[in-house]
């Protein structure tokens, strides 16, 4: 059982890397995967890169080249919906892509050819990563539902209103997400993430985000993925 853990940002992949005794790096596709062990088993971590077709491609090669057998994502997100507050973490059920726009040929949202507009994780992993945040962190807020993806840093108060009013069910916002739900759906291998809210996609969420990632974000990541494994 080979496990991908998957970073969206450098602070959170170096947190995850300081957990593994043996790592091997391995260029593929411009990027460096680590392979090693973490509590016995089989790793093979990443950073992402930003955005949904870096994160397609990351996901591509673990699966064609790593031949992971599960893909972990940890990151940072936006909170959209009241009550997802800076600090607290987001599991997400599914992930859908907030700047997909085929209309008027496809419904608004819905991913050409797919016939649906969201992609589910996969439900026992999401399970086990639940326990794993329950008891890496446990005075922690936990939500658990749908997290939007697209290309963009949503930064205004404006912008994080009209998605709230557009997709009321969205827990948060974030760059990747949906993009490795889609890859993880067409080789069917079991993906789920977690995020860690960083800023609330209004118009402090730059400076939320960058304070947030020295912090927090970074210990937030490592402890769920030791915890994970662990258990694993
Ligand atoms: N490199 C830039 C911004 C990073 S993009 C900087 O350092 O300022 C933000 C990353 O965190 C993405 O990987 C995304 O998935 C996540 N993220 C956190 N808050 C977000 C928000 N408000 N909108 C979109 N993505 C967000």
């Amino acid at each position: 059982m080979r496990t991908a853990i998957v970073s969206a940002m450098h602070e959170e992949l170096s947190a995850v890397l300081a957990l593994l005794p043996d790592e091997q790096k391995q260029a593929a596709a411009g990027r460096d995967f680590w392979v090693g062990h973490l509590h016995g088993k089989e790793v093979v971590a990443v950073l992402s890169r930003i955005g949904k077709v870096a994160a397609a491609t990351t996901a591509t090669v673990l699966v064609e080249r790593f031949a992971v057998d599960r893909i972990l994502f940890t990151g940072v997100a936006g909170g959209i919906a009241r009550g997802v507050q800076r600090g607290d973490v987001v599991v997400a059920d599914a992930f859908m892509q907030h700047d997909l726009d085929a209309s008027p040929i496809f419904p608004r949202y819905e991913v050409p050819l797919y016939g649906t507009d969201r992609f589910g994780t996969d439900a026992a992993l999401t399970q086990e990563l639940l326990s794993a945040v329950k008891r890496a962190l446990p005075s922690t807020r936990l939500h658990r539902g749908l997290v939007a993806s697209g290309d963009r840093f949503v930064s205004s108060a404006a912008e994080s209103q009209a998605l709230m009013r557009a997709l009321p069910d969205v827990l948060a916002v974030e760059m990747e997400g949906a993009a490795f739900g889609q890859v993880c759906r067409d080789y069917g291998v079991p993906f789920a993430a977690i995020r860690t809210i960083s800023d609330r996609a209004d118009d402090a969420a730059h400076g939320d985000f960058l304070s947030f990632i020295d912090d927090v974000a970074s210990r937030h990541s490592a402890a769920i993925v030791e915890a994970f494994l662990r258990a694993a």
